[in-house]
């Protein structure tokens, strides 16, 4: 797989929380604490209301296909076709563009039911992807 060549992110002062999330495996979003938006990518200030009261919180990590492309020609020679493209809506309802695996590109669907996987790229990057909701609990026996 060349995924380990891909181009990688460069944390900022501003986006660093997040990438030390995905690290510990856990996807974090930016809320406002004035008046409870979710701000995402990472800013200095609300989108909504230019507030500076920014927290950092945790997302579920699930949510559903809102749009998805599937990519046969990538910008890259570094990246795999075909992959797909998506953009996720967070069950919090915040959405973030990212990439959806363990899934063929034939079976993806707008509100497909999707949860978070992390992938580490780097000692510095781990990435957050997506993949289908497993439906299933496992029992404890
Ligand atoms: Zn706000």
């Amino acid at each position: 797989m060349g995924a380990q060549s891909i181009p990688l992110p460069r944390p900022t002062e501003v986006s660093a929380p997040f990438w030390a999330g995905c690290a510990r495996g856990q996807l974090l979003v930016q809320r406002c604490a004035a008046c409870g938006w979710y701000v995402f990518v990472p800013e200095p200030c609300c989108t909504r209301c230019t507030s500076f009261e920014l927290e950092w919180v945790e997302s579920l990590g699930q949510g559903t296909v809102y749009s998805f492309s599937v990519v046969w020609r990538p910008q890259q020679p570094a990246f795999d076709t075909p992959y797909i493209a998506v953009i996720v809506e967070l069950a919090e309802g915040w959405k973030t563009l990212t990439n959806l695996v363990e899934c063929d590109p034939s079976e993806v669907y707008v509100d497909m039911p999707v949860e978070v996987t992390f992938r580490r790229m780097s000692d510095e990057i781990t990435l957050p992807y997506f993949r289908p909701q497993t439906k299933q609990v496992r029992k404890q026996s």
